[in-house]
């Protein structure tokens, strides 16, 4: 168990939230969810309650761990100070300075706040608080339970300290981490979302339908599944933030969001979790 951090509260119980508050337990760590939307908290427990039953039976967790890491998880409307601060809520920059108003004031001295956000500057979120040192982006891939990275990101004045615990919390979630600094994107999004973006251009232009662009990248470039496919298990909406901080941050068209991926966000077609993005699930 790290020295340092021993209870974990994670703010936001979506699917990122969720499936970190999962990993946080089955590492020993004491974990408080919290999420404001009704309903979202029980919905979580039972995502959590699936998601280590299928890890077990494929013999990736012991049976034994099973109980006993879910009982290490309490919920709560309000999030609970912790050593650890993780704020995994909607991608939207007004919303999480917000919370990291809120975080600063439950937070010890010696509390981290880190941010999962797949895009916001660590640095902007730091600055709002008056402990920029003990703030961090602590990018977990989704499906957090599965994806073997964290990537652990140092704002301007993040701390050598800091970040060294954050590794350590991080490898003990049974995580591998990369580092990187505080650029729009960090290294995963800079990369992953243009493509995406990219993709979603083919299928406005009509360059291929969604079948046959997600099948030339599976097939063709042999990764695990299409960027389309990929876009709606990420979140439409979350794809489109990226694109935004992206075009604001690194100020190049080249990054302009697609208006068809738009189009979707505004319809509520926003991938797995809506129900419909680029497929239809049920
Ligand atoms: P989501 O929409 O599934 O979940 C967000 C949750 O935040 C919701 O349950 C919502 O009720 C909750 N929330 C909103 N305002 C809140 C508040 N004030 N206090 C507490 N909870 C609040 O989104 P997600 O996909 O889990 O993404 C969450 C974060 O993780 C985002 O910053 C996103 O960019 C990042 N992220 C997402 C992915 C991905 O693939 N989806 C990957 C890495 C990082």
């Amino acid at each position: 168990m790290s020295d340092e951090i021993r209870t974990v509260t994670v703010v936001g119980a979506g699917q990122m939230g969720s499936g970190i508050a999962q990993v946080a337990a089955v590492g020993g760590f004491e974990v408080t969810l919290s999420d404001v939307a009704p309903g979202q908290l029980e919905r979580a427990l039972k995502d959590i309650q699936g998601s280590l039953t299928k890890l077990a039976e494929k013999g990736r967790i012991e049976q034994e761990d099973l109980e006993p890491a879910l009982l290490r998880i309490r919920t709560s409307a309000e999030p609970a100070p912790a050593d650890l601060l993780i704020e995994a809520a909607t991608e939207d920059v007004e919303l999480k300075l917000a919370i990291f108003g809120r975080l600063e004031q439950i937070a010890s001295e010696r509390s981290i706040i880190a941010s999962n956000t797949s895009s916001i500057p660590i640095t902007r979120l730091a600055a709002a608080t008056g402990r920029p040192d003990r703030v961090i982006g602590m990018h977990f891939m989704n499906p957090v339970p599965l994806m073997p990275l964290v990537e652990v990101i140092r704002g301007l004045e993040t701390s050598d300290q800091t970040v060294a615990e954050v590794v350590a919390a991080a490898e003990q979630m049974g995580k591998t981490v990369a580092e990187a600094n505080d650029f729009p994107g960090f290294i995963s999004n800079r990369i992953l979302v243009p493509m995406i973006n990219e993709a979603v251009y083919c299928l406005m232009e009509g360059v291929g339908d969604r079948e046959s662009i997600d099948a030339v990248m599976k097939l063709g470039m042999n990764h695990p599944m299409g960027p389309l496919t990929l876009a709606d298990l990420i979140g439409l909406d979350t794809c489109l933030a990226i694109m935004e901080v992206l075009h604001d941050g690194l100020g190049d068209d080249k990054y302009r969001p697609c208006p068809l991926l738009r189009s979707y966000v505004e319809a509520g077609r926003l991938g797995r979790k809506s129900g419909r993005g680029f497929y239809e699930y049920r």
